[in-house]
């Protein structure tokens, strides 16, 4: 693929590395390619990160037809450049694009744009311990016409945006409000897609536990409202009685590339593993057994998070102490030796982007 390149004229000042946060900060350039309905996708160019412009008319406004990825570009002390695991992204992405009558993209093309917009940016990678580059790709539908139908043209637009250490004082085990009003996605819809129609569906849910004082919510699923689908941005993992429990993918869960990693790490440290329908009831069942060991959610933002307490509004619950668990830790260090290449990458998970 051709990339055409526009530098930027103003660089920007970068952003002190100990307090960046989370999504605020945006580097100077960003990958646009547009799709035509007859032509594909083409144009792919690297610009100075600016507005975009858009019809008001632009059907991503009115109908929704939008998805997104989320991946991270990690600094090694050797000054390498390390993304974790891009293909699982990429086919994800397809993945999604399929479900929403998105045209995809091809792979390579898609791996190629990311690697070489992080190169043109490589000076934004921060180098402080538990800092990244978080890559944000997506894609929306730009044809200006009111009408409900798949739309004949697109942006697919690559930004980054240097984010801190997740965790700066140690990990803190969460608090989590168990949903059960409101439903985040259900088997047949658009669950398992990384669409942004799924956040707005969830930013209810999520304002009332914020309200209440808790970080996030857990989701239940839609049509028992018993099973445990997954938390906020995060997929979900029980240890009970030493069996490491997720939730099995049927249609209504995100499948997380730090989900997927995370069973096949446990997996090798010889655990047993299930992905497996686990209703609430059982959690908490098993809380008063004794047999409860602990919980985490997982996902690229925060890699692991412990949780320390789950309300159901009829009665909450305390996990491991409100400490975070042996293999909420292990896995951790694990996840992130291998992300800022400090451990060996025996599973041939990253890739270099230079
Ligand atoms: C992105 C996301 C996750 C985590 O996926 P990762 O690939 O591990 O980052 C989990 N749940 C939802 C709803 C998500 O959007």
């Amino acid at each position: 693929m051709r990339i055409n390149f526009t530098e930027s004229k103003v660089k920007k000042e970068k952003p002190n590395s100990e307090n960046l946060g989370f999504g605020k900060y945006f580097t100077d350039h960003m990958f646009i390619m547009d799709y035509t309905e007859g032509k594909g996708w083409h144009d792919a160019r690297i610009v100075p990160f600016e507005n975009i412009s858009l019809s008001p008319a632009a059907m991503v406004f009115h109908y929704g037809q939008e998805m997104f990825e989320g991946l991270k570009a990690y600094r090694t002390k050797n000054n390498d450049i390390l993304l974790f695991r891009p293909d699982k992204n990429i086919e994800r992405m397809n993945n999604t694009n399929e479900r929403l009558c998105i045209p995809k993209i091809n792979p390579d093309d898609v791996l190629e744009a990311i690697k070489e917009l992080v190169k043109a940016e490589q000076d934004w990678v921060p180098s402080l311990p538990g800092t990244s580059l978080y890559i944000r790709p997506f894609i929306f539908a730009t044809d200006p016409f009111l009408g409900v139908k798949p739309a004949q043209n697109y942006i697919f637009c690559i930004i980054l945006s240097p984010v801190g250490a997740y965790y700066k004082e140690g990990i803190n085990p969460v608090k989590i409000f168990v949903e059960t009003e409101y439903v985040r996605a259900v088997k047949g819809g658009i669950g398992f897609a990384k669409a942004g129609g799924n956040y707005a569906a969830s930013l209810c849910g999520q304002k009332k536990a914020y309200d209440l004082g808790y970080s996030q919510v857990l989701w239940l699923d839609g049509v028992h409202r018993k099973y445990i689908d997954e938390v906020g941005t995060m997929n979900v993992f029980f240890v009970i009685d030493n069996e490491v429990i997720t939730p099995m993918l049927e249609g209504s869960i995100l499948p997380g590339v730090t989900r997927a990693s995370a069973l096949d790490i446990v997996k090798s440290w010889g655990y047993k593993v299930s992905e497996r329908r686990i209703s609430v009831d059982e959690v908490f069942e098993a809380q008063k057994t004794g047999k409860l060991n602990e919980a985490f959610g997982t996902g690229t933002a925060a890699v692991i998070s412990p949780i320390g307490l789950l309300d159901r509004e009829t009665e909450k619950i305390i996990i491991n102490d409100g400490k975070i668990g042996n293999i909420s830790q292990r896995l951790y260090d694990t996840l992130t030796g291998i992300q800022w290449g400090l451990l060996p990458d025996t599973f041939g998970w990253t890739v270099k982007v230079k």
